[in-house]
């Protein structure tokens, strides 16, 4: 059914490239949808009545079942590897592109349903998401926003009032998610492969102008793309590493050009630290663990620069010389990323040549005494002048015996020789530390404990976390739980893909 009431203010422009972008797709009705959670903040954000989104007519546009007025929905179509295996044609299999919105910034947004029923391109599946991995990917997309990590947000998440067939019957759920962008990698792949340079053409000069227009008018804008694209991403790889966030699905369609976390399935936050961790049961070479991701970053940036020689220059040896020449840079820029976000974790501003082995020999410690990642870090404000252990002192003793181990005296003494030569004063360097240590993350067993919650119909504790996931930086007394670490029977080491 199409509205006629023109409540978003669609400004359609990835519907008006060739038709051979996308497939013209209404999302399939779902039997009787009924809100989980709405989001009040990002309506506003995004300049979207949230009492509108509240009303039936709202709910039902959210469900699929209503088309609102100006929406024009369609698939889109794209390529990739999917670890490492080249896939000629994915495509969006669950998800509907409503339209593109201009957020109260004037920036331009995709406004997307996923869940939202079969498409041309969901091959075998059926479409469909469960309420788990929908709430997975609220609270994890929400969490990285907050701590501002760029990403897709999410608007929604509804249930359908269907079932979703799965291990077992599952609630059936749509996620309304919110993004810069669905350009990916992959996209790119697609249309280079089939050799309609054409349209590779027409696709870069789409997303020049609408995520990188500063570059338009450079020597050679297609060059220019790919560096827009590699800083992108070495900057949010770097910001990954520092929440110990690991993606677990790192496919070059799941590589986003406008540089957003996209595609959140089995992704996880690290508790104890392990710098080979891989939660998603199906990576079983530990492909996209946690210290494997900024070399997966390049491995796709080395498929965005071949998917592109052809625009790169006429002469194709000169476009690889060029293109390799660039993507080799990547681990330099990345580097940087990484000692800047790590720094300002241990309370530095001002550089010093040996920050890597600081960084390093924390780290190292950390993995050592099966420290927790998050708590670690944030601990630290303790230790500027003395050790106190005050904060860390919880019942289950985490992260005491990395403190108060030999090689963490030695480290904390060097460490605040740093503080005291090299920064303006420890109560700065405090404050840094704290606007650089959240104190909670969007921990795996809390996500689980949520989910299970949902699925008795209890939506408190999905609101709490929320909470203080919003104000990641703040403690909060009320809801302090929610920062401890998983006691060994409540840790969850495994997750699953979002289908
Ligand atoms: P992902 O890596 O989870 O983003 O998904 C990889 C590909 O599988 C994408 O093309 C998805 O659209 C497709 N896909 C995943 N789950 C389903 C499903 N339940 N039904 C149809 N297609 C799906
Ligand atoms: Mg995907």
């Amino acid at each position: 059914m199409k509205s006629n009431y023109k409540n978003i203010n669609f400004d359609n422009t990835y519907v008006k490239l060739p038709d051979r972008f996308y497939s013209k797709t209404a999302p399939v009705p779902v039997k009787t949808p009924s809100v989980v959670i709405i989001n009040k903040n990002l309506s506003k954000e995004i300049d979207i009545d949230y009492n509108f989104l509240c009303s039936d007519l709202g709910v039902n546009i959210l469900a699929g079942n209503n088309i609102p007025c100006g929406s024009d929905p369609i698939s889109l179509v794209y390529a990739g590897h999917q670890f490492g295996n080249w896939v000629p044609l994915l495509g969006d299999g669950r998800a509907i592109l409503l339209g593109e919105i201009k957020d109260k910034n004037g920036l331009r947004k995709d406004i997307q349903l996923k869940g939202s029923g079969i498409t041309p391109f969901s091959r075998s599946g059926d479409g469909r998401a469960w309420l788990g991995p929908v709430i997975r990917e609220y609270i994890v997309s929400e969490a990285m926003a907050a701590l501002n990590i760029n990403t897709t947000r999410s608007l929604s998440a509804i249930l359908t009032g269907e079932e979703v067939i799965r291990e077992r019957n599952y609630p059936g759920a749509i996620l309304t998610r919110i993004a810069s962008s669905h350009v990916r990698v992959g996209t790119f792949q697609y249309f280079s492969f089939k050799k309609d340079y054409k349209a590779l053409k027409l696709l870069a000069d789409y997303i020049i102008d609408r995520c990188y227009p500063d570059i338009k008018n450079n020597q050679n804008p297609y060059l220019s793309l790919i560096e827009s694209v590699m800083r992108g991403q070495a900057s949010l790889v770097a910001k990954w590493m520092g929440v110990g966030f690991i993606h677990g699905v790192m496919n070059t369609d799941n590589f986003s050009i406008s540089c957003e976390t996209i595609d959140y399935g089995p992704c996880a936050f690290m508790d104890k630290y392990e710098s080979a961790k891989v939660f998603s049961s199906i990576d079983v070479m530990g492909r996209y663990s946690y210290k494997n991701q900024p070399n997966i970053a390049m491995w796709n940036l080395g498929c965005l620069v071949s998917s592109l020689l052809p625009l790169i220059s006429t002469d194709q040896n000169l476009a690889l010389k060029k293109g390799r020449t660039l993507l080799e840079s990547f681990p330099d820029i990345y580097y940087e990323e990484w000692l800047n976000v790590f720094r300002k974790k241990l309370g530095l501003v001002n550089f010093s040549d040996n920050d890597h082995l600081l960084i390093n020999s924390f780290l190292g410690n950390m993995e050592k005494y099966n420290t927790d990642f998050t708590m670690a870090f944030r601990s630290l404000k303790n230790f500027g002048v003395e050790s106190n252990y005050a904060d860390i002192n919880f019942k289950e003793n985490y992260n005491i015996d990395f403190f108060k181990s030999e090689e963490m005296k030695n480290w904390l003494m060097k460490w605040r020789k740093a503080i005291g030569e090299r920064e303006s004063s420890i109560k700065k360097s405090n404050i840094i530390l704290r606007k650089n240590n959240p104190a909670f993350i969007a921990r795996n067993h809390n996500i689980q404990n949520i989910i299970d919650d949902l699925l008795e119909n209890n939506s408190s504790s999905l609101v709490d976390f929320l909470h203080v996931l919003k104000n990641p930086y703040e403690e909060n007394d009320r809801l302090k739980t929610y920062k401890k670490p998983p006691l060994i029977n409540e840790t969850i080491n495994e997750t699953f893909c979002g289908t």
